[in-house]
């Protein structure tokens, strides 16, 4: 069985993995590439522009060819998952949805989607962040109150915002364990006369330099020791490969949300 995969951001940086991500397997092909209108690789062979051979499916802005695909992935922009999910929806189409910082237009789309079909939202899909938030949550509860969580995230110069959207889902992981309210808990860096630290407390801090793929290490200090869970992403294709993982698994689904804790089987 080969699955036929539609992209929804075709000509971006993470459309482009994707494409090379469906290349590597022989159960997986690219069906429709799909980008925004007026953009500059409309009409360009999605395989050419993902740095291999042609694979004879060029990028249009046609939402209407992604109806040619048994499941569609989306790394776009939040207006475009909107619109993605609503094409999706008419054609009852599974869907894998990577974007980040969705907004309330997006989740309304994507409601009404998972109403009638399946639906994998990830803001981090790789596997191995996924597993760094569950194994996150288990010691946070198995340590109890008497361990401080602190996060530290390194990324490379060039990335604009901080802290990662991983270090805050991370952060929120970890509240929730210590049953405490996120928008109270955290703290980003400390500098000057600070007070003691509280136990309601949690220390996000961010590095930044080089060209530091991602790294995310929750420690968990107690009194005699520490505990140091880190993650360290060494190629931007995880996530590609991630994705393309979570379309094969989602397109056999009952309609509903799921998330990749359920494509890795952690939710089982
Ligand atoms: P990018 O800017 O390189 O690519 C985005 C692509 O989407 C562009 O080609 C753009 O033309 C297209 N696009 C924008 N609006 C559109 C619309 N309305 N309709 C159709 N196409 C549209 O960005 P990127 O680095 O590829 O990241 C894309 C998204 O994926 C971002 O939200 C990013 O934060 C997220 N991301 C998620 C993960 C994950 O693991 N879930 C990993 C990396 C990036």
């Amino acid at each position: 069985m080969t699955l036929r995969i539609g992209l929804h951001g075709a000509a971006g940086r993470m459309g482009r993995a994707i494409v090379a991500a469906i290349r590597e397997r022989d159960d997986a092909k690219l069906a429709a590439a799909v980008d925004r209108e007026g953009g500059a690789a409309l009409g360009a062979d999605a395989g050419v522009l993902a740095g291999g051979e042609a694979l004879g499916v060029p990028v249009t802005a046609d939402l209407a060819t992604l109806a040619a695909s048994e499941v569609v992935i989306d790394f776009s922009l939040p207006e475009g998952t909107a619109r993605v999910a609503q094409a999706c929806a008419a054609s009852r189409t599974p869907l894998v949805v990577g974007t980040t910082g969705l907004d309330g237009a997006a989740e309304a789309s994507l409601a009404k989607l998972q109403a009638v079909a399946p639906v994998v939202v990830a803001p981090n899909m790789s596997p191995g962040v996924t597993l760094l938030f569950h194994l996150a949550a288990r010691a946070v509860e198995a340590l109890g109150p008497d361990y401080d969580a602190e996060i530290v995230e390194m990324h490379h110069r060039k990335k604009v915002d901080a802290p990662s959207g991983t270090a805050m889902r991370l952060a929120e992981v970890v509240a929730a364990a210590k049953k405490l309210d996120p928008s109270l808990a955290l703290v980003y860096g400390r500098s000057g006369r600070t007070g003691e630290r509280t136990r309601e407390e949690i220390g996000v801090m961010t590095l930044r330099g080089g060209d530091v793929v991602g790294d995310h290490t929750l420690v968990l200090a107690g009194p005699g020791e520490r505990i140091e869970l880190t993650h360290r992403a060494h190629d931007r294709a995880i996530f590609a490969r991630g994705a393309v993982r979570a379309a094969i698994w989602v397109a056999t689904r009952a309609p509903g949300r799921y998330d990749m804790a359920d494509v890795i089987g952690l939710s089982r």
